[in-house]
């Protein structure tokens, strides 16, 4: 349910439409756009909810109240009027006019690795440095990440490049420890379904990059990240990144449609990863050119100094030359769909 405020309402009436909600036992999420003020209602007591709408219908400041049946409430365009923009500071932002690139390898694997690595991603125009330090990885017996030590070298690296910073969070027990050094928290697909880790993800003041699991529907994805915002953190970002089929030759099948789809149900900004997506490095490049044809708001990409030798994923690394050619082909894409966005925005959100 969301209340929509007269044009004229003044701040004080706006707490006065948060408290009713609030006495009722709901939670109230407001949200001051260019010319009107909504604040949406969520919580779990439908009989209330029928009682306060007449309510809120009463208050002067009220223009109307609209029952959602959708299932997503705070991750919607119903709840919020402009779409999120992630502002990670020094001009790095995601979901903004420019396109957002991270960039780096699989795993943090020692020193000269990761500062190369960001040495170079940064040079072809990358605004974010990736790399694991906890692995999910499929084999107990295969390399799992070099923990908070890797984490201190991503931090080096950020220091030296200027570049911003994602990793992954597994564990619960890992959040102080990641939290202290990067910019992003990244829950990976493997994860995208731990409600008590999505639950924590609420407390911290970090953004979180929530990849869609590698089973998952549009919904379960929007769901999860209702969750994350339900527990008071809105600033998430979504990651496609290939779902599960039946074909063999990939390792997963590249959701190229759900990115357009999820941009139309939510406002919040969507990443695509074509390195899991696809699987293979040869095809890194063409679908992340089309990810970004679709609309992406930016790629996330694996790119290694010396595939051949990676502790994780070097089948699927790119190469600092193929890298290079991926960032000047999407840039020309970009541009040239700048327009093309501007005018579709306006039938789909209009
Ligand atoms: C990763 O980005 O390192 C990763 C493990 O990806 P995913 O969770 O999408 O498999
Ligand atoms: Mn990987």
């Amino acid at each position: 349910m969301i209340a929509v405020l007269k044009r004229n309402a003044t701040e004080a009436e706006k707490e006065k439409v948060i408290d009713a909600i609030e006495e009722k036992g709901f939670k109230a999420h407001p949200d001051t756009g260019v010319e009107t003020t909504i604040v949406g209602v969520v919580g779990v007591a439908p009989d209330k909810k029928v009682n306060l709408k007449e309510q809120l219908m009463t208050m002067s400041c009220v223009d109307k109240v609209i029952v959602i049946s959708d299932p997503y409430k705070l991750t919607s365009w119903n709840f919020k009027q402009d779409k999120t923009i992630i502002d990670l500071g020094d001009g790095v932002k995601v979901g903004g006019e420019e396109l957002t690139v991270m960039a780096g390898p699989c795993s943090v694997e020692d020193e000269e690795q990761i500062l190369e690595t960001a040495r170079v991603v940064k040079a072809a125009g990358a605004q974010i440095l990736r790399g694991g330090a906890f692995k999910p990885r499929t084999s107990p017996y295969s390399f799992q990440g070099l923990g908070e030590e890797g984490l201190k070298l991503l931090a080096k690296a950020r220091e030296e490049t200027g570049l911003k910073v994602i990793t992954e969070l597994m564990d619960i027990e890992h959040k102080d420890v990641v939290c202290e050094y990067t910019d992003i928290v990244q829950i990976g697909a493997r994860n995208m379904q731990n409600y008590a880790l999505l639950k924590e993800l609420g407390k911290i003041n970090k953004p979180v990059m929530l990849k869609r699991g590698m089973a998952a529907t549009i919904k379960e994805w929007l769901l999860a990240a209702e969750y994350v915002m339900n527990a008071g953190n809105h600033q998430v970002i979504l990651c496609e990144r290939g779902v599960r089929t039946f074909g063999e030759e990939t390792r997963n099948t590249m959701d190229l449609s759900s990115i357009p789809l999820v941009q139309q149900l939510s406002h919040l900004p969507v990443i695509a990863d074509p390195s899991h997506g696809t699987g293979r490095w040869e095809l890194v490049v063409p679908v992340g050119r089309a990810a970004v044809a679709v609309g992406a708001d930016g790629i996330m990409v694996e790119v290694h100094p010396n595939p051949e030798n990676a502790l994780s994923d070097g089948h699927q690394s790119l190469k600092p030359d193929n890298f290079r050619l991926l960032m000047d082909e999407i840039r020309a894409i970009s541009k040239s769909l700048a327009s093309f966005k501007a005018r579709e925005k306006k039938i789909a959100y209009a």
